[in-house]
């Protein structure tokens, strides 16, 4: 399945460091990308040097949320503490080939809960987007532990009690031996 992200209501004053948790939340943990309603170049750009540095292509890019959600061509699925426990409907969700998870930052607009096909809630008090996509996302791809990233030039090696992180060697093939 592939799952793309829709962060609505970024609000460049205040939301830099949570938004950038949104964005680096989707990636890790096996979404394609993120649309932002607004441009907010501190945000694009420390997303863009996480991908250059630890992997894989997840894009960040700004969109007309209204247009984006009309013509996309699979599932909506708005994040709210007002919608249907996410339990309820896992089974339904998870035969998409194709997903836009939306989560807000402040209150969205109201059409957001009819342009959508779910409004799905993680628990039913408030908390935090991040907290909402990161189950959101382990729950519908089930990959948390298991994601790889191409291209990697650092990669952490686990351990018990210290810091371990590998420099990847860029490799070339040479044709003309
Ligand atoms: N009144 C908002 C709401 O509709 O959930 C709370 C705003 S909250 C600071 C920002 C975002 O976090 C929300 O737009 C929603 O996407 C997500 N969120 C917060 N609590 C949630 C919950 N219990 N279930 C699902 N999403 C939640």
């Amino acid at each position: 399945m592939e799952v793309y992200v829709l962060r609505l209501g970024h609000r460049p004053d205040r939301d830099k460091r949570i938004s950038t948790h949104v964005a680096l939340t989707a990636r890790a943990l096996g979404a394609k990308g993120i649309y932002f309603s607004c441009f907010d170049v501190g945000v694009f750009d420390s997303v863009r040097d996480v991908v250059s540095r630890w992997g894989g292509d997840f894009f960040i890019e700004e969109v007309n949320w209204r247009k984006l959600l009309m013509g996309f061509d699979g599932i909506k699925v708005h994040l709210t503490m007002y919608g249907i426990p996410l339990p309820e409907k896992l089974d339904e969700i998870k035969k998409a080939e194709k997903l836009l998870v939306v989560v807000g930052a402040e209150k969205v607009p109201a059409e957001i809960y009819e342009l959508c096909d779910y409004n799905i809630s993680i628990g039913n008090q408030p908390h935090s987007e991040v907290a909402a996509l990161a189950i959101f996302l382990d729950r519908i791809l089930d990959k948390t532990f298991d994601i790889k990233f191409e291209d990697a030039k650092l990669e952490i090696v686990p351990s018990e009690r210290r810091k371990v992180v590998r420099e990847l060697k860029e490799e070339k093939a040479y044709d003309d031996l």
